[in-house]
């Protein structure tokens, strides 16, 4: 079934499209066939983009429950999955990738809305960051058993613990999980199999030893150290070099509580990042925390151009073309142009002069059939 979707301006992943452009789908997909004839779809003023996509969620997560405790019986975990997903996709978030669940649950929702991408329990030492969701390996045999497992799986990204975490008791994030070498045997064997291998770090340490291990992203990247911040900017320039990119996990809906000192100088080291080269990719860590609902992805858009220093087009392809290329999916992900899958989102006004208005959804449409 053909159709045209018609909007008062386009953003298509990169840049803006004004004139009342029409975009083509047929089967779940976006063609470049003439649209005379067909039936349209007149969404008015709204600006018709990319379905958005968030690299860096937990869907198994209760944003109000305590991600620790794994007591709940898988039905109910299950659940959940599909009822988060659910609320990314009213955001206009078509593509989440997961970057830790128990049991691989998340790998039985791939038809709950959004396109989902999977990376099953992450890869951690024993006793390590999130070790409790059942991903624990050590040493080189371990690591390439725990990486090979997930190919046999099928997941989508392979996702290891450089350093420890804050949410885990025992684990300090300025502690190195494993070393270059490890992280190399596991970019070895997911690379083989086609899967990109994105880790986990919070200090300088960390990071530094996923970069030389040519790791494909990484999340956070805080280069938190004890009582404050310390970025290693040899380090960012080798990244840079490497074309990794950064998942800054900032993203989370608007809070009371004021501004930490901290807080402030990680968002201008990732402004000063950026002027560096640095890719940075929008997400969110949905899923860890009440302000960390899964429908947060357009609020860190939004801060990325008022406290990142990004232009409104920027801002908005860190979370749709960028953040495709992230994840390995930008052939058919984070654009409006031919042959990418038909996952769009229609906001009220137009974002490219003023980002709040992503918070406005109008309609939602996943592989070409409205779903908001
Ligand atoms: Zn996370």
């Amino acid at each position: 079934m053909k159709q045209a979707i018609r909007a008062a301006r386009i953003f298509d992943g990169e840049r803006e499209i004004t004139g009342e452009p029409v975009v083509v789908v047929a089967d779940g997909k976006i063609v470049s066939t003439d649209p005379a004839g067909l039936p349209v779809i007149d969404l008015g003023d709204v600006t018709l983009l990319p379905g958005l996509v968030d690299s860096h969620v937990h869907l198994a997560f209760d944003p109000f429950g305590v991600a620790t405790d794994q007591t709940d019986p898988d039905d109910v975990v299950l659940a959940r999955i599909r009822a988060n997903a659910l609320e990314a996709l009213q955001a206009g978030i078509t593509t989440v990738r997961d970057l830790g669940d128990r049991g691989y649950l998340t790998l039985q929702a791939s038809d709950a809305g959004p396109e989902v991408l999977v990376s099953g329990p992450p890869v951690t030492t024993t006793g390590g960051h999130c070790w409790f969701l059942g991903g624990e390996a050590d040493g080189l045999d371990g690591v390439r058993a725990a990486v090979t497992e997930r190919v046999e799986r099928g997941v989508d990204v392979v996702k290891i613990m450089a350093t420890g975490g804050s949410i885990t008791p025992g684990s300090s994030p300025f502690d190195q999980q494993y070393t270059t070498e490890e992280l190399r045997a596991a970019v070895e064997i997911a690379h083989a199999a086609g899967i990109p291998v994105t880790v986990h770090a919070h200090a300088s340490t960390g990071i530094k030893a996923a970069v030389d291990a040519g790791v494909d992203s990484i999340e956070h990247a805080f280069f938190l150290a004890p009582g404050g911040l310390a970025v290693d900017w040899d380090t960012v320039d080798t990244l840079v070099r490497k074309e990794i990119y950064v998942s800054t996990t900032t993203a989370r809906r608007p809070t009371a509580e004021p501004a930490t000192p901290v807080s402030l100088t990680l968002r201008e080291n990732f402004g000063r990042m950026r002027e560096r080269g640095v890719r940075l990719v929008c997400s969110s860590d949905a899923g860890i925390g009440p302000f960390k609902r899964f429908d947060s992805l357009p609020h860190g858009v939004i801060e990325f151009g008022e406290l990142l220093g990004f232009s409104t087009a920027d801002a908005l392809a860190s979370a749709t073309s960028v953040a495709a290329r992230a994840c390995g999916i930008g052939d058919r992900k984070g654009r409006i142009a031919p042959g990418h899958d038909a996952d769009l989102l229609a906001v009220a006004g137009n974002p490219l002069q003023d980002l709040s208005a992503l918070l406005d959804v109008r309609a939602v449409f996943r592989n070409g059939e409205r779903v908001v």
